[in-house]
């Protein structure tokens, strides 16, 4: 296979890594091998570090005047679009996404990001300050937003496009230099995002690129002493590990992480609706969403109406190509998750769970699928219950009423992300009040917005993205005391 390059981008080239071992792409859809690739080293890191470094202390990029960058920005999201057809087919081809949703839904997103976030450039402020303890007159105070300096990215396969636009956008709108590091099954979004900032005129240096495995390449990253600051996204143990590292010389941190979302339909919900939102909110990218709908609790006198439309719902999807575009649920990433899913699944029956739909793999080519997948009368003290399993695979629970919804979805280490389906708005929004979760959608499920603030309680995370407590994550703030 040739080598394209892929193992960095750095001071606006792309590299052959320097590590002696290469990285198989495999295509999820149909298990055939994409290329194969030379990731970078901690050499290589060693070099997007100081160039993103270099960046930021000459100014290029930080010290333009804010319009400028803002014009860049909204140039990015034009090439976004227009290099469209182009990334939605490296989403599908390496994380297996639907070619259709990769194209119509990430694409436009990764886009508006950019968009939304150009907006910030020139209204990131301070504000003026009164001392408490001194005479008006006597002292001039306020406060600045400065770019921390250069940040770490650290994003996931599921959405590798969307995770890396969603840190890249703000930390470009505060004014820092990056360094991003994919994961190693979806190397190249991450690379043409670079190239195309280049071409929309982010200078060179600013955004750079490592491709390569966690173990090694997240890992040099993370540890790396020019790094200001680390943003990560994945899973709960890979966040407290990289916690654990940039505690050393205490790095801020950013963790988006792992979640078992309940989806709550009361009696007097809109059953319909209630039940196509639960099903898309288990099944969508089969269930390789961090916000995934993954459990589903039902007030008792709608409980069998619902599972059985979700049952329904599970048996009639259309498993297959993700360029297919009759397909509903594509692959999974690769046959070990595959595996572990079902692996899961045992484990839950053995638990004692039924299983009422799917549970097993739909091998009609050499791909990784799982078909959609129903179990109940699970329990809270069930691992399938407890543990994300990150694919189609939905959990259901029967609840006496609302408040033992809300006790059930607060049981959990996770708290990323809950959804409530009911015709009452009192009851909605003392249950959105009640629930231990970042993000609480009512009558919906997993619709993502720039504007609103996004990450978790309890073990899904630190810190927040998007919005302008995400833009803050970007920067230092520094209080000035002037003496007159
Ligand atoms: P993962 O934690 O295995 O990998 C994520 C990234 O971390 C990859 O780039 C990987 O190479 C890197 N990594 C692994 N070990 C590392 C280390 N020691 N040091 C530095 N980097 C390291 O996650 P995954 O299984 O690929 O992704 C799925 C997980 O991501 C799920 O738990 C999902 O819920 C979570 N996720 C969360 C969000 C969110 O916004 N909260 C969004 C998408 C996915």
């Amino acid at each position: 296979m040739a080598e394209m390059g892929l193992g960095a981008y750095i001071d606006g080239q792309r590299r052959v890594g320097r590590s002696k071992t290469g990285i198989e792409n495999i295509d999820p859809s149909t298990g055939g091998l994409i290329f194969e690739y030379l990731p970078a080293d901690a050499a290589d890191v060693d070099d997007a570090v100081e160039a993103a470094g270099r960046s930021f202390a000459d100014g290029r990029w930080r010290s333009l005047p804010p319009a400028l960058r803002s014009r860049a920005m909204q140039r990015l999201a034009d090439l976004i679009e227009q290099n469209g057809d182009e990334l939605a087919r490296l989403e599908m081809h390496e994380a297996g996404k639907l070619l259709v949703s990769a194209r119509q839904g990430e694409v436009p997103f990764a886009a508006e990001c950019f968009r939304f976030h150009a907006g910030w450039c020139s209204k990131l402020e301070g504000n003026t300050r009164q001392l408490s303890m001194a005479p008006p007159d006597e002292f001039h105070a306020y406060t600045l937003r400065q770019p921390i300096g250069v940040v770490a990215m650290i994003t996931p396969y599921n959405g590798a496009l969307v995770q890396s636009s969603w840190k890249l956008a703000p930390a470009l709108a505060a004014g820092c230099s990056v360094v991003l590091k994919p994961d190693e099954k979806t190397p190249s979004s991450a690379l043409r995002l670079a190239e195309l900032a280049l071409e929309a005129g982010v200078p060179s240096g600013v955004v750079n690129v490592v491709n390569g495995t966690g173990a090694e390449v997240g890992a040099a990253l993370v540890r790396h002493p020019g790094v200001r600051k680390v943003s990560f996204t994945g899973s709960t143990e890979t966040g407290k590990k990289i916690g654990k590292v940039a505690l050393d010389d205490l790095k801020k941190i950013t963790l988006e992480l792992g979640g078992k979302s309940p989806v709550i339909v009361l009696a007097d919900a809109d059953l319909d609706k209630a039940i196509a939102g639960a099903a898309e909110a288990i099944f969508s990218n089969a269930g390789q969403v961090c916000v995934a709908g993954s459990r589903l609790y039902v007030e008792a006198p709608v409980y069998d109406e619902v599972v059985a439309g979700v049952v329904e719902l599970a048996k009639k999807l259309k498993v297959g190509l993700a360029d297919d575009k009759a397909t509903q649920v594509g692959p999974l990433i690769s046959n070990e998750h595959a595996d572990n899913v079902l692996a899961a699944v045992a484990q839950g029956k053995n638990d004692g769970a039924r299983l009422v739909a799917g549970g097993n793999r739909s091998d009609f080519n050499d791909g990784f699928y799982v078909e959609p997948t129903v179990l109940v009368d699970v329990d809270t003290s069930m691992s399938i219950v407890q543990e994300e399993m990150f694919g189609p695979v939905l959990v259901a629970s029967k609840a006496k009423d609302m408040q033992q919804c809300l006790r059930d979805s607060n049981n959990s280490k996770y708290g990323l992300a809950a959804s409530i389906w009911t015709s009452d708005v009192g009851k909605a929004h003392r249950l959105a009040s009640g629930i231990e979760a970042g993000l609480v959608w009512v009558n919906c499920h997993g619709i993502p917005d720039m504007a609103i603030p996004f990450g978790g309680y309890k073990q899904s995370g630190w810190g927040r993205e998007n919005g302008l407590e995400g833009l803050h994550e970007y920067t230092e703030l520094k209080s000035v005391i002037c003496k007159l």
